[in-house]
């Protein structure tokens, strides 16, 4: 038997029919290395195999939004993702033009950058959006998953699994050898991606459709920091005759490293045979886009892709879970995919871990696809909206009449025109611009999830009623399931943000000054439960102090009430004021989050 120490690491090699662990994930993209990251961080021996020999071999997420860099965070990696990553201020000026070197029809401010967004994202998170290839990213969430104890098993394939009362017997190929062997483990995560076996294999309800349109990445190197220097962005989009990606008219420039390293996303026909694009198609595409004929260019790859607009409604069965693009899957637009991925896998481990260490009843882990499926409807229909709403530019243009390419020149140009028509198109490309704020600035979408399940205990008051748009901009609360608000915190020697006061490791307790009696009731509870739990009480001369007097504005409880926070940071429960007797109210809220039993 192979038998893993605390640390876990092997201390006998395992033989063909003998592996055992607590947790297998399939995939190391975000969702499977970022799962095997919070287990090994949480003490959860676990396996991740994969099926390749690499991490991932193309550009393809980028945006890394507010909620997975506070992951990153917390998990202590974030420096080391924001060493490789380009920075927030250069990801800005998403510009739409006729080529790269040709006339612009405008541009965006995006992900946070204009001014007044970004009070809004600053005023959000402790951190920022920033952007990072997943070439870069996958590697830093392995390294440090393996580093604190996750075995990783490449060229490792998962075929099937059955599973029983106490466990799942995962059949997995080693594609080195060829050779089939079973792992043992409590539970099974399928983090394997758009096509995932796992998905198909517990037969998870899906909704929507696959592959409704063709796209193909064209990677290459050139240096065009001059076109780019003054615009920094991520995202150029070409709207020129013959440019289309997956159905939305426009070809896309995007930037890998700035400002000689670049991805385009070019569309073709899904009805028809996948195109075959060599290396001198790819540059002629590539020099169509940049609008520079003579351009000494690198072709670096070729992939296609297919757009997806499909969710699961259920995202486990039994002992098996999935998590990221194998529930999800929907195109780039909005910059989600990755992202949620990574969120849905925070969601899932703390889970698991506090099932396997004792702390929680087996009903806590029915609250992951409770919580994670509404989110997963919510952003593969955003992110597709975002793409049909390209639309309305290109209605605004009139290129959507335009019969020929001739005609095509001839109606953007006509923006130009001193004529009705040319009012007429500038007018409609004012709304049009603004319509983008939807796919580029929908903060509400990065960062509103709210959950609503046996792991919320709700305190019978119900989310307020947004003020302004949903979508586009975020409303912090402490209602019983929505995330810790963010605000400053600490003395005169150090700063953190209220998200630093509850790590992953633990529940977290917090109250002010004349709150101070949940600290015994939180030291009996936990003690009794055998849960980790800290109370954390602000206010002058205690823990932190509310340096800008934010966190008594955000907190909607008295100084005497409680917020009770999740490891993954939404509020579990909360409690107005301080009730006649804090320790059982604590304690039966606890016991309902915990799926424990009935409270006494
Ligand atoms: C052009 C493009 C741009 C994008 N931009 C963004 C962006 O800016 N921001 C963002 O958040 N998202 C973006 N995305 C989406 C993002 O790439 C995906 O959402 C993300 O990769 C999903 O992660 P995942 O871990 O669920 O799946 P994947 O990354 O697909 O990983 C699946 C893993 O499972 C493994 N696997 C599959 N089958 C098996 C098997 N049978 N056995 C073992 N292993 C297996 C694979 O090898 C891989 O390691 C973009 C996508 C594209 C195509």
């Amino acid at each position: 038997m192979p038998v893993f120490d605390d640390g876990q690491r092997e201390t006998e090699v395992p033989t063909a029919a003998t592996v055992e662990t607590d947790v297998v994930v399939v995939g190391s993209g975000p969702a499977g290395s970022a799962a095997a990251l919070f287990l090994s961080s949480l003490g959860v021996p676990n396996i991740m195999i994969t099926k390749y020999r690499w991490t991932a071999n193309t550009p393809r997420a980028h945006i890394t939004n507010q909620r997975a860099m506070e992951i990153f965070r917390d998990l202590g990696i974030e420096d080391q993702v924001l060493a490789d990553a380009t920075p927030h201020e250069l990801v800005g000026d998403t510009v739409f033009c006729t080529s790269i070197a040709g006339e612009e029809i405008g541009r965006i401010r995006t992900w946070g950058t204009r001014p007044d967004r970004e009070a809004d994202y600053r005023l959000a998170s402790p951190c920022l959006t920033v952007d990072i290839p997943q070439t870069y990213l996958e590697p830093i969430l392995v390294r440090n998953a393996t580093a604190r104890g996750t075995q990783s098993r490449f060229s490792t394939e998962y075929d099937s699994h059955t599973q029983d009362a106490d466990g799942v017997s995962v059949q997995v190929l080693d594609r080195l050898t060829g050779e089939q062997y079973p792992i043992r483990a409590k539970y099974l995560i399928g983090a394997d991606g758009a096509r995932s076996k796992v998905a198909a294999d517990i037969g998870l309800p899906f909704e929507g459709a696959m592959d409704i349109a063709g796209s193909m990445n064209i990677t290459f190197k050139a240096d065009i920091a001059a076109y780019c220097d003054h615009r920094p962005s991520v995202l150029y989009w070409v709207i020129q005759p013959g440019s289309n990606v997956g159905g939305i008219g426009a070809g896309l420039v995007r930037m890998v490293r700035p400002w000689n390293e670049w991805l385009i996303v070019w569309g073709y026909d899904i009805a028809e045979a996948p195109p075959v694009v060599d290396e001198a198609a790819a540059t002629q595409i590539v020099r169509n886009l940049l609008g520079m004929p003579d351009l000494a260019v690198e072709i670096t790859g070729t992939s296609l892709w297919g757009n997806n607009e499909m969710y699961a409604t259920h995202l486990q069965s039994g002992r098996v879970f999935c998590a990221g693009d194998a529930v999800h899957r929907h195109p780039p637009s909005n910059g989600l995919g990755s992202n949620t991925s990574i969120q849905d896998s925070y969601n899932l481990a703390w889970k698991l871990a506090a099932v396997l260490k004792g702390q929680a009843g087996p009903s806590l882990l029915d609250t992951y696809s409770t919580e994670r499926a509404p989110v997963a409807e919510r952003i593969v229909k955003r992110a597709n909206k975002s793409g049909r709403e390209f639309v309305d530019l290109f209605v605004a243009l009139g290129v959507t009449e335009a019969e020929t390419e001739e005609d095509m020149v001839r109606q953007i140009e006509e923006r130009k025109a001193n004529t009705p028509e040319g009012a007429a198109k500038r007018e409609a490309l004012v709304a049009a611009m603004e319509l983008k704020n939807y796919e580029f600035n929908a903060h509400g979408v990065e960062l509103g999830q709210f959950y609503e399940s046996a792991a919320i205990v709700p305190d019978g008051t119900r989310r307020p009623e947004p003020v302004r748009d949903a979508d586009l901009y975020y409303e912090a609360s402490t209602v019983p399931g929505s995330h810790l608000p963010h605000a400053w915190v600490g003395d005169n020697t150090r700063r953190s943000a209220m998200m630093d006061l509850a790590p992953y490791d633990r529940f977290t307790l917090i109250t002010g000054i004349a709150g101070e009696q949940w600290q015994s009731a939180a030291d009996k509870v936990g003690h009794e439960l055998g849960v980790p739990l800290e109370t954390i009480v602000i206010g002058p001369g205690r823990e932190v102090t509310d340096l800008y007097y934010d966190w008594a504005k955000l907190r909607e409880v008295t100084e005497s009430g409680v917020l009770l926070v999740r490891p993954d940071k939404h509020i579990a429960w909360r409690s107005m004021s301080m009730p006649a007797d804090p320790e059982s109210a604590l304690r039966d809220a606890l016991v309902l989050v915990l799926g424990r039993g009935v409270p006494a």
